[in-house]
């Protein structure tokens, strides 16, 4: 029979709060590759899985937090949703809205969004503010935004956003038949650490302080144990790692720009209750976590998400993974959005030769 991925609404609809007669605005999200990365087992000691978010429909796992938030904005009046955005949020948000036949604000910080995440915003038809401000700026902006307008919030403060990148969790367990010892994400504004460890808990039959509604405690639990989180932010804005905000965030990792996340109790909820941690990498760690995931992994991952591989491989470093524990670390969107940093510093001067067998195989120098 043929069968065709359904969307993380319709994968899971009985741990999420939607009903099979509501309407669902779905691009086919979730179901990414989890990705046994060996190269990571011989630097680290441990058994290494990349779970690929780059591979969701906009690129990003933004996309498993948008079906949620926008399919639940068609239970309302709300004809506009609207989002701040470090660049993944926008494109996935506007992506939806075109599928649901919303329309779409976005508030940017200017300047600072990838050419790639850009584009998606424009070519989905988004409308589109810079501000001459940090991603905290237009949260905030956006917020007073939704509370006098009848405009719909798509952020992960929206509750529905969470209950949608949750089942990032679930695969996990459903791919290795129980969950792993450790989980590895890079942090910004905090929501995908929170809602991992929502939906790792749940699969274990118990909720957590993200959670809407008991009903992981009356479903059979699938997995027998939950991981350590261990969360990651970038040296210039780490306020987790610190314990308080950060005023001007700075880093390449322009995803995880952020100065004072959202779900900042969220997040430390998770570090303490599965007794993992939150430490920062610098920039320098980052991009080269990035080049060996795409050289010795075969996977090419945006900046942003190369602070999980870069957390793990600094943990390494210190003496801090057990050997043979068995790790994820979600690499959360698509090296094609930002190819302008990837490619910094490399000698892009192709000379052309002749167009001959000779002349290549010479330049080749085989
Ligand atoms: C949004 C995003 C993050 C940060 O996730 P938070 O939930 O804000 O912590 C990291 N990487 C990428 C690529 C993102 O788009």
């Amino acid at each position: 029979m043929a069968h065709q991925w359904q969307g993380v609404i319709r994968e899971y609809i009985d741990r999420l709060p939607f009903a099979e007669s509501d309407p669902i605005v779905t691009l086919g999200e979730g179901g990414t590759p989890l990705v046994h990365a060996t190269a990571l087992d011989a630097r680290t000691g441990g058994e290494v899985y990349v779970k690929v978010e780059g591979m969701n429909p906009t690129g990003s796992f933004k996309d498993r937090g948008m079906t949620t938030a926008i399919s639940h904005v068609l239970r309302s009046d709300a004809k506009i949703v609207a989002c701040a955005s470090t660049g993944n949020t926008s494109a996935s948000a506007a992506a939806y809205a075109v599928a649901a036949g919303l329309k779409c604000a976005v508030i940017l910080p200017a300047g600072k969004i990838a050419a790639g995440k850009l584009a998606q915003a424009i070519v989905h038809g988004a409308n589109l503010v810079a501000v001459d401000g940090n991603f905290d700026d237009c949260l905030r902006i956006v917020r007073e935004l939704t509370e006098r307008f009848p405009v719909a919030l798509v952020n992960s403060v929206n509750p529905y956003r969470l209950q949608g990148q949750k089942t990032a969790a679930f695969e996990v367990v459903d791919a290795l038949g129980d969950a792993p010892d450790i989980h590895v994400l890079p942090v910004g504004n905090a929501g995908n650490i929170s809602a991992y460890w929502m939906g790792y808990s749940e699969y274990a039959g118990h909720t957590t302080l993200a959670s809407v509604d008991d009903s992981a405690l009356h479903i059979e639990p699938v997995a027998t144990k939950v991981p350590q989180m261990w969360g990651v932010q970038a040296w210039g804005a780490a306020p987790l790692v610190l314990g308080h905000p950060v005023e001007k965030p700075e880093t390449v990792a322009t995803a995880i720009r952020i100065g004072n996340p959202a779900s900042w109790k969220y997040a430390e909820d998770a570090r303490d209750q599965s007794h993992g941690w939150i430490d920062r990498v610098t920039d320098e760690q980052i991009l080269e976590a990035q080049a060996i995931l795409a050289a010795e992994v075969g996977v090419f991952i945006e900046p942003g998400s190369a602070a999980s591989i870069a957390g793990l491989i600094k943990a390494a470093e210190e003496g801090k993974v057990p050997a043979g524990a068995k790790i994820v670390c979600t690499v959360t969107g698509n090296g094609l959005k930002d190819t302008a940093t990837a490619l910094a510093g490399r000698n892009l001067e192709i000379n052309p030769i002749e167009p001959t067998l000779q002349a290549t195989v010479e330049a080749l120098a085989l």
